[in-house]
């Protein structure tokens, strides 16, 4: 089995919203959460490394322009709504690799005072999430012959932290659900892997704050976080590695940054 996706080289061609523009014989890797941050970082690198790539998110006219620039497909999905998954997944024909992205965190707070709408954002988009779609594709991914699962889930999926229990809570759910599959697929062809980042500066503390840009960047002061495209890089390396190889998980920080709620700022 060759190591690469396809032996068609990754030139830019024109965005497509269908099949028709996808490469004879390329590889299909279906990205959730490509309007921003990791997913869209994910989305430019595994279409370089030769992948037809359809992109999903709700913001979907920030996946017309990346599918314009990357040559993929952009499809609106909201991972929250079975419905929108439903329709999403029409439109995949075929699923090589599928990145489970799609998540993020609301709010801080102990949890005597949890707010119990945040925690079902972040159950619904991180848990739920991860389950629709990957239920919904896993038959295509078998049929591929080589399939794999990628699921981004977070240092938060292997540390609990005070104030962070809704989204820690998530992370561990979204991780155990991948990590069960690796049992359950045993002599299938398909591979899961779990990359568990640290401190990468996306919009994520953006969202996890509502908005409120100076927390957000305090979040990252003082170190230098990891970029989306240090994971894009990671997710790249390992859906390119032969076929017999199954990177189970990864975790990655950060050089400063030793746990969840430990790191070497600079003042
Ligand atoms: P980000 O820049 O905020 O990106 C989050 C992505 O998820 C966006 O594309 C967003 O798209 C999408 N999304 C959110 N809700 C969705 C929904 N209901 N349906 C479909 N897409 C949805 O943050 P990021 O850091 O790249 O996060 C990506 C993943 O990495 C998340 O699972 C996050 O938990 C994980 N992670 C992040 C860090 C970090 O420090 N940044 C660390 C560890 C793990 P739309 O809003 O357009 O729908």
């Amino acid at each position: 089995m060759s190591t690469t996706p396809e032996s068609t080289t990754a030139s830019p061609h024109p965005a497509s919203t269908g099949t028709s523009a996808a490469r004879e014989g390329a590889r299909w890797a279906v990205v959730t959460g490509a309007s921003s941050g990791i997913g869209a970082a994910t989305a430019r690198a595994l279409a370089a490394a030769g992948f037809h790539v359809v992109m999903g998110a709700r913001r979907v006219a920030r996946l017309e322009q990346l599918a314009e620039e990357i040559g993929g497909t952009a499809v609106e999905l909201d991972v929250t709504d079975a419905a929108s998954v439903a329709a999403f997944v029409e439109r995949v024909p075929e699923c090589h690799v599928l990145v489970n992205n799609a998540g993020g965190a609301k709010g801080v707070a102990p949890v005597t005072a949890a707010d119990e709408a945040d925690w079902r954002w972040m159950w619904e988009t991180n848990v739920l999430g991860t389950l629709r779609l990957t239920k919904s594709l896993l038959p295509k991914l078998v049929a591929s012959g080589n399939g794999h699962v990628v699921t981004v889930t977070s240092v938060a999926a292997l540390e609990t932290y005070d104030n962070g229990s809704g989204y820690t809570s998530a992370k561990h759910a979204q991780a155990a659900l991948h990590r069960t599959l690796r049992g359950e697929h045993l002599g299938e062809p398909v591979r899961f892997t779990e990359v568990a980042p640290g401190l990468v500066e996306t919009e994520f503390s953006e969202v996890r704050f509502s908005g409120d840009t100076e927390r957000a960047a305090a979040v990252y002061r003082g170190l230098t976080p990891l970029t989306a495209e240090d994971v894009a890089d990671v997710i790249s390396f390992a859906v390119t590695r032969p076929a017999h190889v199954d990177l189970d998980q990864i975790v990655l920080k950060p050089r400063d940054q030793a746990s969840a709620t430990r790191a070497h700022r600079e003042s």
